[in-house]
């Protein structure tokens, strides 16, 4: 089955919700196309205090109400998984498993996704110990012992969620230097000089091994300045490490850059022609929902822009 759109967005999150709203608002007949739930990683975001307009609000909260607008406006949401994108010689189509979609112009918006640990034991403790979501799992592990790991915003986030629920956080990050922006940093200085603090601090270390019969018991961290292991018995382990561009249903010939995003110039379009991408997925300098939005109105008027020419030009 074929459907035909103007513009089809694939990713509902922050930049591709912004951007179907910019493209429906322009006139265009919009989709916009969700493998997993909406908001993307946004969801994973325990408290947002800066987005404006909210002074405090959760990333599901803020998700919902990006997506009410969306549906709001008409805006087709199709909760599909997108396979492939191929460039014919005038439109784009996006397989999916039952529908093939077609559309003068494609959005990118699939965002990142949480990067995992190099240890390959790792998967067989999905769901039995470990979470990429303090948020989602958080409640699973009340009054037991927990670690997180990593040293950015995503993981003091979630150290200062799990302070409200686990009885102790073992914090583990390969460095001492931290990436965390300077108020999450200061509230976790603050959790970490308390007495009594919960927040048991291994810096210098990286998570080795996972270990556990049916489900994960401890983790063996290894010391990067001595080599020496040591193994610390944790319920739950909280891998916060960063994430990885979401770019495999592409085309080889879309340009991407050394860590893999894709590059655009200031119109989001990238170097194919009305393949437009924005948020996470593209190469960036701040990673942030405003930034994302930002994308997303560019994107979404461009594409417009673009179609509109497509249109008089047919
Ligand atoms: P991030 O800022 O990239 O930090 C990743 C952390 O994980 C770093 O401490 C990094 O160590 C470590 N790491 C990376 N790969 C590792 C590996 N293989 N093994 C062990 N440790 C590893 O990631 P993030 O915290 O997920 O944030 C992603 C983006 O979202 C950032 O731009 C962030 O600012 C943004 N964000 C913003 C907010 C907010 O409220 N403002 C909230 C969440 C996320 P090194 O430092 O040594 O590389």
């Amino acid at each position: 089955m074929e459907k035909r759109y103007d513009v089809i967005i694939i990713g509902c999150g922050p930049s591709g919700m912004t951007a179907g709203i910019y493209a429906k608002r322009a006139g265009m007949n919009v989709v916009i196309l969700e493998k997993g739930a909406v908001g993307g990683q946004v969801v994973l975001t325990p408290l947002i205090e800066n987005y404006p307009g909210f002074e405090k609000i959760s990333g599901f909260e803020l998700s919902q109400k990006m997506y009410q607008q969306v549906i709001s406006l008409g805006i087709d949401v199709d909760f599909v998984e997108a396979e492939k994108v191929e460039v014919l010689e005038k439109e784009k189509q996006v397989i999916t498993k039952n529908v093939t979609y077609i559309a003068p112009t494609v959005i990118l918006s699939m965002g990142a996704s949480s990067r995992t640990l190099g240890t390959s034991d790792i998967k067989n403790f999905i769901g039995k110990g470990v979470s990429y979501c303090a948020v989602c799992d958080g409640a699973f592990f009340k009054d037991k012992v927990v670690a997180v790991v990593g040293g950015g915003n995503s993981a003091f986030q979630d150290i200062e969620y799990l302070s409200n629920i686990a009885k102790k956080i073992v914090h583990i990050n390969r460095r001492s230097q931290f990436r965390a922006d300077e108020t999450n940093l200061n509230r976790y200085m603050n959790l970490v000089k308390q007495e009594n603090s919960k927040i048991e601090q291994k810096l210098g270390f990286v998570v080795e091994k996972l270990c556990g019969e049916d489900k994960l018991e401890s983790v063996e961290i290894r010391n990067l300045d001595t080599s020496e292991t040591e193994n610390i018995k944790i319920d739950g382990l909280f891998v916060a490490i960063g994430r990885v561009p979401q770019t495999e249903l592409l085309d080889k010939s879309l340009k991407l850059d050394q860590a893999g995003y894709i590059e655009t110039d200031d119109n989001m379009q990238t170097n194919i022609e009305g393949v437009f991408a924005c948020g996470d997925i593209k190469t960036k300098f701040l990673r942030q929902i405003a930034t994302a939005t930002g994308d997303g109105a560019i994107a979404g008027t461009n594409a417009s822009i673009y179609v509109k020419k497509y249109k008089q030009g047919k």
